[in-house]
């Protein structure tokens, strides 16, 4: 579990950074909704700050650390921490409650560096977590809880659940701080949480940034609920969420899959090369020995050589050794007698005629009649080196002697310098003795018992440094190596109990997994400008929905105000404002304005004889008849009961006598189903500049009051008024 999280930290802290924008972006849509209340905007600012540094923390894990690249990852980290306590300061603030001025930020700051003066750019990030991200966190908390009672209930929950994210946070990455070595003060770190709970911290962080994210968004969704106060609306946004929620979850975990398939192609092209590259360090071994097994066995059939265990010349038998230790390129080579004593050896060697060799494997391994092959460190040399031997035999197979050569793997190793691929010849026990990396050499692969160090220290010298790896691998295993998560292979060499060891640190398997990371975040973003977009969309719609919906109902009202139900034609109300503009612009430009009244004749018997239905039926029809006879400047209103009105801009009495007429025979001229035929009577008159509308219609009423004296069914020209005739009648 622990492993399998260890591999996963470039995606965690990826994650974890994308919890932390999605905070900041939706801190600022609730800061725009929300002015004068709480500080959001800075609560934003601290999730997008801190997102970015968790994402700065990502890019020196996939590409390179550097010490100044971890001081500016501390100082990001430290300012989005500064912004959080920033928005606790302010709140507390706002409510009121007993807070310190701006110069704590200066004590803080001075301790975070005084964390960095103690234990590097490391102590800084720890004081920064415990002196400024933990208590900013927690005041945070009880600041949006106290919030919280403010708000309507729906609200509430959401508020309640982001506190608590922020109580959690504040511990998660206020508390819990990198490790530093050889310190106290970094009580509760990384390590240990990961030992407790098989987990890194980050992910736990990265899920409680998630969910205080989507508590903040929670809150303001339903505010904006409320704000639209509908239920299509609420339903939507409830929908909106989960679909959020899950589109996010399936990204995440897509993507988390896809960067690992990505990461684990670039792992297997790493076993690949790992398996091709040990099988040919091996067969370059195997080929070195063979040679020497080859010769070795060749020796013991030679004749000078076979003869020297009879008491033959030791001279030839000694140049014979010599030619074929060269053409083996061995170290040098020597023969025994039956008892392990040498009888001739090589020149320049450390072994001489009368040496006691009886002790050594390779005697042992072939007096008895088989052939000795193996890797051995030479304690007099200090050096590792290949023994090969071979019994000397009599004609009827008795064991005389043993012929041995003597191999040095220094060409070996030479030659393998400047392999790129690390590599080593392990002892039994697991010690490095032929490698391409120096540091490692007598440095034990796996930790070995105290007494088995004892015991090799005599051969090797002083067993150095802590062991490469947790444990012993027989084959080959993804596993920590010297702190690097390496791929490591292991094979046995032919002969003995050595082994080759390769392992590479897989460099460009971050910059692999990276594009699964890069993918995961397109989509993120697509999915997120879709589903604010559909958001948007959805609400602008609503939105524009209901001023349509208003103004449709203002026009009506407006429609209602100005109009007469029965006949539609305009009111009186109406009436009178067309009447108050037209008498100003006949005024104001000289032109003519004339107004026509009528009324029907003996409308009450018409209602009397025939119902009251029939008599509105009479109005609409005549309604109908008027309007659709008169100019589209001319205004037909309903002056109330059965009489109507004409306002007849641009035209003089004369002319409006003559439209007056016109309608009077069309009037007349309809037949009404059930009634028959009406008349009614017309007062015609002509606006004067002196005319108030009331004086107009006072005679226009007068002209229709001598129609209907006169007989009815007829049209009547009101006078000018008295002083306008005594004018007229003066001038002439
Ligand atoms: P005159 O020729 O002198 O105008 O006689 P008239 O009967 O038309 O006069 P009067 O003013 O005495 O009567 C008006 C009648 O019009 C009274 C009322 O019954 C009728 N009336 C007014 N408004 C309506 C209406 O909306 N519908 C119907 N059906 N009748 C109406
Ligand atoms: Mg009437
Ligand atoms: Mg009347």
């Amino acid at each position: 579990m622990a492993s399998f999280f260890a591999d996963q930290l470039d995606f965690i802290l990826f994650f974890y950074g994308l919890a932390f924008i999605l905070l900041g972006a939706v801190c600022l849509s609730v800061a725009r909704g929300e002015r004068g209340s709480v500080p959001w905007m800075i609560l934003g600012a601290f999730g997008y700050v801190h997102g970015i540094s968790e994402w700065l923390d990502l890019s020196a894990l996939i590409f390179s650390d550097s010490p100044a690249f971890a001081i500016l990852r501390t100082a990001v980290m430290t300012l989005s921490f500064v912004f959080l306590f920033k928005f606790a300061r302010r709140e507390a603030i706002r409510r009121d409650f007993w807070v310190t001025g701006r110069w704590i930020y200066v004590p803080l700051l001075l301790l975070v560096a005084l964390g960095g003066y103690l234990a590097g750019v490391n102590g800084a990030n720890v004081f920064a977590r415990y002196v400024v991200g933990l208590p900013a966190a927690e005041i945070s908390a009880i600041m949006i809880a106290r919030h919280a009672r403010e708000v309507t209930l729906r609200e509430r929950h959401w508020l309640y659940l982001a506190a608590a994210g922020f109580v959690l946070y504040g511990l998660a990455a206020g508390a819990i701080v990198p490790a530093v070595p050889n310190w106290s003060l970094d009580v509760f770190n990384y390590d240990v949480f990961a030992q407790w709970t098989g987990m890194p911290i980050q992910f736990v962080r990265a899920l409680i940034a998630c969910f205080i994210a989507f508590s903040i968004w929670g809150y303001w969704g339903q505010r904006l609920v409320s704000d639209l106060a509908s239920t299509r609306y609420a339903a939507f946004q409830h929908n909106q969420f989960y679909r959020t929620l899950g589109a996010l979850g399936v990204i995440l975990v897509v993507g988390w899959v896809l960067t690992q398939v990505l990461g684990d192609v670039y792992k297997s092209h790493i076993e690949e090369e790992s398996s091709g590259d040990i099988s040919l360090i091996a067969s370059r071994l195997a080929a070195e020995t063979k040679a020497t097994d080859g010769m070795v066995k060749a020796l013991a059939y030679t004749e000078a050589i076979d003869r020297v265990v009879a008491g033959g010349s030791s001279a030839r038998a000694k140049a014979v050794l010599a030619l074929d230790a060269i053409a083996a390129d061995a170290s040098d080579g020597y023969v025994l007698g039956r008892n392990g004593r040498v009888l001739v050896a090589t020149d320049g060697g450390i072994v001489h005629a009368g040496d006691d060799l009886s002790r050594t494997r390779y005697y042992q391994m072939s007096i008895v009649g088989d052939r000795g092959n193996h890797f051995e460190f030479d304690v007099l040399d200090n050096a590792p080196y290949y023994y090969a031997s071979y019994p000397l035999r009599e004609s009827d197979g008795h064991v005389t002697g043993v012929v041995v050569l003597r191999k040095s793997l220094a060409g070996f190793e030479r030659d393998l310098k400047t392999f790129d691929r690390s590599f080593a010849l392990i002892d039994g026990n697991g010690v490095p003795l032929v490698t391409n990396r120096a540091a490692m050499r007598f440095r034990p692969l796996w930790p070995l018992p105290t007494k088995e160090v004892q015991a090799l220290a005599l051969i090797y010298g002083p067993i150095s440094g802590a062991p490469l790896l947790e444990h012993e691998i027989e084959t080959s295993q993804w596993t920590k190596f010297d702190g690097n998560r390496d791929f490591v292979q292991r094979i046995s060499v032919v002969h003995g109990d050595w082994s080759l060891v390769v392992w590479k640190t897989p460099q460009g398997i971050f910059a692999s997994r990276v594009l699964g990371i890069i993918i995961t975040l397109q989509l993120t973003i697509i999915a997120l400008v879709y589903l604010v977009g559909r958001e948007r969309w959805f609400h602008d719609n609503l939105q524009l929905e209901r001023r349509l919906g208003l103004e449709e109902l203002a026009r009506d009202l407006d429609h209602r105000a100005a109009t007469d139900p029965l006949t539609g034609l305009f009111n009186r109300r109406k009436f009178d404002r067309s009447l108050a503009v037209e008498m100003l612009r006949a005024q104001r430009y000289g032109t003519p304005l004339s107004l026509i009244l009528f009324d029907i004749d003996r409308f009450k018997s018409v209602n009397d004889k025939h119902g009251h239905q029939a008599g509105d039926a009479v109005l609409v029809e005549l309604s109908r008849y008027g309007a659709a006879h008169i100019r589209a400047s001319d205004i037909l209103a309903r002056w109330g009961g059965e009489e109507f009105v004409i306002l007849c801009p641009g035209i003089d009495g004369t002319m409006a006598s003559h439209l007056a007429g016109h309608l009077r025979e069309g009037f007349n001229a309809l037949n009404h189903p059930g009634v028959g035929t009406v008349t009614c009577s017309f007062g015609v008159v002509e606006f004067n500049p002196t005319d108030s509308a009331q004086s107009l219609l006072a005679r226009a009423d007068a002209a229709l009051y001598r129609a209907k004296a006169k007989g009815r069914d007829r049209v009547e020209l009101a006078d000018q008024p008295a002083k306008e005739a005594a004018a007229l009648l003066a001038a002439k």
